[in-house]
């Protein structure tokens, strides 16, 4: 049997979902060894790596034979600017997008037509399994442009037959009159932009408990579980994690479904490893560390065991939903985020788990460090409710101390608190600027 055309040709779009697994590890197999030979054959940076390791696509015999293959990071991306690494010629890309890149170069990334079709299709998927459908009016207030977030959603739920609502980011007054005057059931955007849409309306007197909404479908950043809580009792909706970059496909390699029990990865597009982060082995399911994904369709330019800097975990055991799509645990943090305050390691989303348990805070902070004396002092800015600081001034004393406490407990140093006034901290209009660095060396 042809696996590859009966995928094609099951309905509804998300029916691999549910393949049987001999049949998705069968279809992973013949997918690997295909977009090696792609690579061996047009990559020079790869040829040159797997001739150093003396391998051919040929010794790719079972799933398993991935970890010889080297590992490719964003490094490469940059080294090899603009198109280094693309395995097709320019006349078969249809698409370029580009990260913005805090330094020097962007990174670029390039889509045949049938890349783009495979991205709709795992963002269909993505959007099915938050039970959204046909007849749903979908805002997607994601950047467009070069970032693959705005366009990539818009194909997606285009695909799904959804009404789309292309508002791009920016301009909160103009998407809350839009989601509300056009009956808007599902946002997609950061979950940092969505928080201040929530607070934004408030401000204009609209109640977002009130309106059509019913979905949001939240990712670009890390975000944690007391946030989603936060973001779901502040508007009645259902919030979704959903999962994916630039490198490998932009949003859609993976995403929650309503069980909410960590991200469906669409491993018959992308494979997922998990590894040790210093050493680079690969460690057993249900292991922490960092995710390693190998794009199994992609033409223009695929990555092969492309190292994330993201760190989570696959989780072991079927769904409650039927889908047999490995999961793996909500990213709540990179190797690249990690802070190293004298000596510790610090995550911000460590902070935001433990400032989101203590009543009377926002979920609006900013990490502030500097360096006194060689010794590095981390501040936490904290906004809390304005209610607080109408209070006596004993409450907000109360406040500081449970939080200064709770901070002290999750991160094991000692750091400054800082409680600050309600929209005192600049707002973002996509991923939060969340720690400002003043360390000199
Ligand atoms: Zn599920």
């Amino acid at each position: 049997m042809n696996l590859e055309s009966s995928v094609i040709d099951c309905h509804p779009a998300s029916a691999p979902d549910y393949m049987a697994v001999s049949e998705l590890n069968n279809l992973q197999l013949q997918r690997l060894r295909a977009v090696t030979t792609l690579a061996w054959d047009h990559v020079k940076l790869f040829r040159g790596r797997m001739d150093e390791r003396n391998i051919q696509p040929k010794d790719i015999r079972s799933l398993e034979d991935i970890a010889q293959l080297p590992f490719t990071t964003k490094a490469d991306l940059r080294d090899t600017y603009p198109f280094g690494l693309f395995a097709t010629s320019m006349k078969d890309v249809v698409r370029l997008h580009a990260s913005s890149g805090t330094t020097g170069k962007p990174i670029v990334v390039a889509y045949t037509q049938k890349d783009i079709d495979v991205w709709t299709s795992v963002l269909v998927r993505c959007f099915s399994g938050c039970g959204l459908h046909r007849g749903d009016i979908m805002q997607i207030a994601y950047g467009y442009g070069l970032f693959t977030g705005g366009l990539g959603a818009h194909y997606g739920a285009e695909g799904l037959g959804a009404t789309v609502v292309p508002t791009s980011g920016g301009n909160a007054d103009r998407q809350i009159m839009l989601m509300k005057d056009f009956g808007v059931t599902a946002m997609c955007c950061t979950p940092t932009y969505f928080l201040h849409l929530i607070d934004r309306a408030a401000e204009m007197g609209v109640d977002m408990k009130e309106l059509p909404l019913r979905a949001g479908v939240f990712g670009a950043e890390p975000w944690t579980e007391s946030m989603r809580a936060h973001i779901q009792k502040m508007s009645n909706i259902e919030a979704f994690d959903i999962y994916g970059l630039s490198e490998i496909i932009g949003p859609g390699v993976g995403c929650e479904c309503r069980r909410h029990q960590g991200l469906h990865i669409f491993e018959d597009h992308f494979y997922p490893e998990i590894i040790d982060p210093e050493t680079g082995a690969t460690l057993p399911e249900g292991c922490e560390g960092e995710l390693v994904l190998t794009t199994l369709s992609k033409q223009a330019m695929p990555m092969i065991r492309y190292r994330t800097r993201d760190i989570t975990r696959i989780l072991s055991g079927q769904c409650e939903c039927g889908r047999t799509l490995r999961r793996i645990d909500r990213i709540g943090r990179r190797s690249d985020d990690m802070l190293i305050i004298r000596g510790v390691n610090v995550f911000p989303s460590q902070v935001e788990t433990a400032l989101l348990q203590i009543k009377g805070t926002l979920p609006h902070y900013q990490i502030l460090l500097t360096r006194n004396q060689g010794l590095d002092q981390m501040e936490v800015r904290v906004e809390v409710t304005p209610q607080m600081f109408n209070d006596k001034i004993g409450a907000l004393q109360e406040l500081h101390r449970k939080l200064q406490s709770a901070l002290d407990h999750v991160l094991g140093i000692r750091v400054r608190v800082a409680l600050v006034e309600a929209n005192s901290i600049e707002r973002s209009e996509g991923k939060a600027k969340r720690v400002i660095d003043r360390r000199t060396a």
